[in-house]
């Protein structure tokens, strides 16, 4: 089974409560299930009355998971509970005992259409759905020139993400396979859970892109704006917990004139509305819409301050359910030109 790789997960976090501070699933339902302990100490039950594994409850605490990678970056031995989870996941798939909800999620995914190419050029920009939705992908526009840009498709993330390990392999050959043909030496995303599909799974699925991957904050980082002012920063699930902390959304930030204050109470909790989970909003919508609010909550001056995230996902559901001011990486600095 997938979780038997993850067995110091299970052994230790069992017994370890250090990260429940930053659960966001965890932060806004106050249930003990919803941490990396008690996960594991339920998974740990399974294994020892194995016909518990597809117990509902079990299956529903799974699925709900954030996936923020933030208890796993801060954990003293990161001790991976985020892979024990998508293991958990994978093997409920295997085992065929997916719920209903989850199942359509996965149908949906898989009946995409095609991947549309337009532009020219030795670049490829991936135009998802979030960072079209976002205005991410509009900006990007104005701060670069000369490119290709493929939009419309599925990536396979979100497919890897729910457990559907095998399809959404598929689904990335595919995505690939685009790449691959456009030429391009350098793929720019936006969307964070992307760029981690770029880099790190599709290594894992056997998959070889020949380009190198960037996120639009790496791709820009030479860019000049005028002094941005007084910024809030969210951290990208995907690209400080699942990336060695990637630096290049706060460096092109402050290069450009940010001063960037700290947001809520922390600076190791995810602010993110579960970008990890990147379909969490299709499995139970009112969490997301929980997490949004928890955001907003922290808000030094909500009315006022100006809010940016690497991740167009965030952007779109603090959109949707709060009154921040909330702006992408490449919306502040296609202002500032
Ligand atoms: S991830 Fe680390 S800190 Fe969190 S429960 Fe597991 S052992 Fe404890």
């Amino acid at each position: 089974m997938y979780i038997d790789n993850f067995s110091e997960a299970i052994t230790y976090c069992r017994f370890c409560f250090m990260c429940r501070h930053l659960s966001p699933i965890g932060n806004v339902t106050f249930t003990e299930a919803d941490t990396p302990r008690v996960r594991a100490s339920m998974i740990y039950g399974a294994t020892m009355y194995p016909d518990e594994f597809t117990n509902a409850d079990l299956i529903r605490t799974m699925y709900r998971s954030d996936l923020s990678g933030c208890c796993r970056r801060n954990c003293v031995h990161h001790f991976d509970e985020v892979g024990l989870t998508l293991a958990y996941r994978a093997d409920i798939v295997e085992m065929g005992a997916v719920p209903e909800n989850i199942k359509a999620i996965a149908a949906e995914l898989q009946a995409c259409p095609d991947w549309q190419i337009s532009g020219e050029g030795n670049v490829v920009y991936v135009a998802d759905q979030y960072s079209m939705e976002s205005g991410a992908a509009a900006a990007f526009a104005k701060l670069a020139s000369g490119y290709k840009t493929v939009s419309g498709g599925s990536c396979g993330k979100g497919l890897w993400v729910l457990g559907f390990r095998k399809e959404a392999k598929v689904l990335a050959e595919k995505f690939v396979a685009v790449l691959n043909d456009t030429k391009a030496e350098t793929v720019v995303v936006s969307h964070p859970g992307i760029y981690d599909l770029l880099v790190n799974t599709i290594p894992e699925m056997g998959i070889t892109l020949n380009a190198k991957v960037m996120h639009t904050s790496e791709y820009l980082a030479d860019i000049k704006t005028k002094a941005l002012g007084e910024l809030y920063y969210l951290e990208s699930d995907y690209l400080r917990n699942y990336n060695n902390d990637y630096p290049f959304p706060t460096n092109i930030l402050t290069a450009n004139g940010a001063v960037l204050k700290p947001f809520g109470t922390n600076d190791e909790e995810s602010y993110s509305c579960a970008e990890g989970a990147l379909v969490l909003d299709k499995i139970e919508i009112a969490l997301v819409e929980k997490l949004a609010k928890y955001v907003e909550a922290r808000a030094d001056h909500p009315e006022t301050d100006v809010i940016v995230t690497a991740s167009p996902y965030t952007k779109v559901q603090l959109a949707k359910y709060t009154s921040l001011r909330v702006k992408t990486i490449e919306e502040v600095l296609a202002e500032a030109l």
